[in-house]
């Protein structure tokens, strides 16, 4: 589904990501760790063309989405993204935020656009919200809804980031059933997270970066139990 390829991105002479290579399968749950400032979120933001790359390249499904001349917009309708602070439509109901990219992006009519947005909302147990507004539900609702909205477009890859983080502990639950369902249904998740049981239970794939650099990378129960790298272990021993 994707491929990075040599990637590099510098802000203001300080390099954030340093030659960043990954193959992402179809179907496969790929974590990304490592601490604080390690470039996660600078990674998902150049796969979804937020941040330009100054050197390599990304292709998605064999196109080369870094190129220039790519048109953002169309890339970034076949990606869906969610982030940690959950970016709902305030004066929108959960029915028009999850039916507005479907209809104004992808030109779905209407009535289309809201049975599959009620199908969505029942799959993952908010039927009942669909007339409700962002501010009448709960972090973690919320949290379910972004992830429903960024679903209605039917994305060839998800990349979630820290969508758990800004969550209590107990509305963090909800959100990882969501995301471990999405799994099974066979979705293609790049996702970074601070909930290391989580990661370990969910990845097929975990990535560890360090200043930006993809140090380790393995199935999780290498990652996990017998890290290869002195600074994954570090890292590990830190929040585990
Ligand atoms: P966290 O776990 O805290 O979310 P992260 O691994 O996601 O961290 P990034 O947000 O990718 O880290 O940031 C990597 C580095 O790039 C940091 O040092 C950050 O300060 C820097 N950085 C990110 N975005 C910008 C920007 N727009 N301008 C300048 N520096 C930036
Ligand atoms: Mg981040």
């Amino acid at each position: 589904v994707l491929t990075i390829e040599g990637v590099w991105k510098h802000f203001r002479g300080n390099s954030v990501l340093r030659g960043i290579d990954l193959e992402v399968a179809p179907h496969e749950v790929v974590s990304l760790i490592g601490a604080s400032g390690s470039g996660k979120s600078t990674l998902l933001r150049c796969i979804n063309l937020l941040e330009t790359v100054d050197d390599g390249a990304i292709y998605l499904d064999g196109d080369e989405i870094t190129d220039p001349r790519v048109d953002a917009d169309q890339v970034r309708k076949r990606l869906g993204m969610v982030f940690q602070a959950f970016n709902l439509f305030p004066h929108m109901t959960v029915l028009d935020n999850v039916t507005l990219a479907p209809r104004q992006v992808h030109g779905v009519a209407k009535a289309q656009a809201e049975e599959q947005a009620h199908e969505l909302l029942k799959r993952f147990g908010l039927a009942d919200k669909a007339r409700a507004y962002p501010d009448q539900l709960s972090g973690g609702q919320q949290q379910r809804v972004a992830i429903i909205r960024a679903l209605a477009t039917q994305p060839r890859l998800m990349l979630l980031d820290e969508v758990t983080s800004a969550l209590d502990p107990q509305l963090v639950v909800e959100v990882l059933g969501i995301i471990r369902e999405l799994k099974e249904s066979g979705m293609t998740m790049i996702l970074t997270t601070h909930e290391m049981s989580f990661c370990r239970d969910i990845s097929d794939t975990v990535c560890f970066l360090d200043g930006g650099v993809l140090l380790e990378k393995g199935p999780p129960e290498k990652i996990f139990s017998e890290p290869e790298h002195p600074r994954t272990r570090e890292f590990l021993r830190s929040v585990l």
